[in-house]
């Protein structure tokens, strides 16, 4: 009988960020195939896994061992995917070897956990209920301004990987394509720097030109066309702050509704609600 493919994730970045289940996995598995098993040991040492490595799976050596695990697999033994962070086959190695498993009728079992994308995305204040994974961005500045520009008639929401590198550089394109779009920068989830840096793309853009030099780990997110929460262009808040005020909601309503219902950052929303600025 054969073996199982068991796909395992591991932390993006907070080691506690593990399942139970996962643990269990790579403990009673026969070998663990790796991303880079210089990585993986961290998180392995860390919760005791002395499982042993088959080889590692990096981008490039992929295709070669796919079917040495698939003849493992066959000869029974129960092997455990994993990459560096993370889902494995998620901007990661994994897919050749999953669709050859799935191919010669091998069970493939994923092991579920983190993943920045989805990290980001409900932490973002984007709409959730649809999205569009990009995955990692292309390196090359005009394919990144031509998917930008495809994304102003996207109306779900976009996560992408982004280098902290290249960071700025595609701050510039959205915040010239879709200046009002509302983007978000996910940086460092589940660590000690996580933050989230919300608006819209030119506000976005302007922050991190002003930091300088980006570092860790982002995700990019940017919100689809037609979102309730879109942010409004002047024209359309000053007619409806004009109603406000003449139908007398108070100041405190106004900065409410600026910030439930069209997602201002708060303190921009009390600018306008309280000083008429905007
Ligand atoms: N398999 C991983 C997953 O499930 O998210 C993704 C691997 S991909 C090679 C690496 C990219 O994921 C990084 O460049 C970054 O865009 C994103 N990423 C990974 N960890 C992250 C973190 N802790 N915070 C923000 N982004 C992260």
């Amino acid at each position: 009988m054969s073996g199982r493919l068991f796909v395992v994730s591991l932390p993006i970045g907070n080691l506690s960020d593990i399942t139970l289940r996962a643990i269990e996995t790579l403990r009673s598995v026969d070998f663990i195939l790796a991303e880079d098993t210089r990585t993986s040991r961290r998180v392995l040492d860390r919760y005791e896994i002395q499982t042993p490595f088959y080889s590692s799976l990096y981008e490039g050596a992929e295709d070669a061992r796919v079917a040495g695990v698939v003849d493992l697999l066959r000869s029974g033994r129960d092997v455990a995917l994993v990459s560096d962070a993370g889902t494995p086959l998620v901007s990661d190695p994994g897919f050749p070897l999953v669709r050859a498993a799935v191919a010669a009728a091998i069970q493939v079992i994923p092991v579920p956990g983190p993943t920045a994308a989805m990290a980001a995305l409900v932490g973002s204040g984007l709409a959730s209920d649809r999205f569009v994974f990009e995955g990692s961005l292309p390196r090359k500045k005009g394919h990144r301004q031509e998917l930008v520009r495809a994304l102003k008639r996207e109306p779900r929401t976009t996560i992408a990987y982004e280098s902290p590198h290249r960071l700025q550089e595609t701050l510039d394109i959205l915040a010239a394509e879709l200046p009002k779009r509302m983007i978000v920068v996910a940086r460092e989830l589940t660590k000690l720097h996580e933050e989230f840096v919300r608006g819209p793309a030119e506000d976005v853009a302007a922050t991190f030109s002003a930091r300088g030099e980006v570092l860790g780990e982002c995700v990019l997110l940017i919100q689809g066309e037609g979102d309730a929460t879109e942010p409004m262009d002047k024209a359309q808040r000053e007619a409806l702050l004009t109603i406000a005020r003449e139908e007398g909601m108070s100041k405190k309503g106004i900065e409410r509704l600026l910030t439930t219902a069209f997602g201002m950052p708060k303190n921009r929303a009390y600018e306008i609600a309280h000083r008429g600025k905007g």
